[in-house]
């Protein structure tokens, strides 16, 4: 069966680009997407910038009429009250993010965001209307003991538990050790566990939703390589690291049905 889901291709800024090169970046995107006349509806394109860039990426792609989505790198689990450093999903819905990344691997690893961290931070983003891009995926320690299905299984399990049926969610697959690496899973990887993870919507938020919800594939995406992602049936989208910030690259990987004919 065709697939309907409107493939998305996010870009993970990181800790990179403040508000002022923010907003030239964007702009340039624009313009390279509109001068290559990209259909938005065909493939959304995502950017997520640092929190302090964010207003400024909103009040560009509001002034401008930009079909452009954007969200936040991270969200508090709380509402609000003394919890230093954090953001809230309120403060995310203000500036109209459509989407936050939760459980990236780097969130997991370096703030040590356990499975019921990421799952309080997916309530918190549902519970405002904001969509979160939920990010799993092993390391090469658990690729080597459990296989690759394994821990990205669990920890969805763990992430989309207790959200009522037909929550609209977004999953990334990122195999940790993909990640910044240069060495990609091959596209035939990527769909064993992408599949596997649709199971896991399907028992977690009924089929509806399993046949709704976009399973991106992150880790070392590139130009050369997007296209054999993408012609996979599971595979319905990229989470894209440092690819993302060079925007003629991050433009082609947006455009990857143009230039490889998938
Ligand atoms: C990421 O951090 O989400 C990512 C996929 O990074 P990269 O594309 O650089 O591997």
């Amino acid at each position: 069966m065709v697939s309907t889901r409107t493939p998305l291709i996010a870009g993970n800024w990181k800790m990179n680009l403040d508000h002022l090169q923010a907003i030239a970046f964007v702009q340039k995107l624009a313009w390279t997407l509109g001068d290559a006349k990209h259909d938005f509806g065909d493939v959304e394109v995502a950017v997520f910038p640092p929190f302090t860039d964010l207003r400024s990426v909103q009040t560009l792609i509001a002034a401008d009429k930009l079909e452009l989505a954007y969200g936040g790198q991270d969200v508090s689990a709380h509402e609000s009250g003394a919890y230093t450093g954090e953001i809230s999903a309120s403060f995310l819905k203000a500036l109209d993010a459509g989407y936050v990344l939760i459980g990236h691997s780097e969130r997991r690893q370096y703030h040590a965001e356990s499975d019921e961290i990421v799952a309080a931070k997916v309530k918190a983003a549902v519970g405002k209307g904001i969509v979160p891009i939920v990010c799993v995926g092993e390391t090469s320690d658990d690729l080597e003991k459990h296989g690759a299905s394994a821990v990205p299984v669990s920890q969805l399990r763990a992430a989309l538990d207790g959200l009522p049926k037909g929550t609209d969610v977004v999953v990334a697959y990122e195999p940790v050790w993909a990640i910044g690496s240069g060495q990609a899973a091959t596209a035939e990887q990527a769909e064993q566990v992408c599949a596997a993870l649709r199971e896991v919507v399907k028992e977690s938020l009924g089929d509806d939703a399993a046949a709704a919800t976009r399973i991106l594939y992150g880790g070392s995406v590139k130009s050369g390589n997007i296209a054999g992602f993408m012609r996979e049936p599971n595979v319905d989208g990229a989470l894209v690291g440092g690819a993302s910030l060079d925007v003629d690259e991050f433009a082609a990987i947006v455009r990857y049905k143009k230039h490889v004919g998938v």
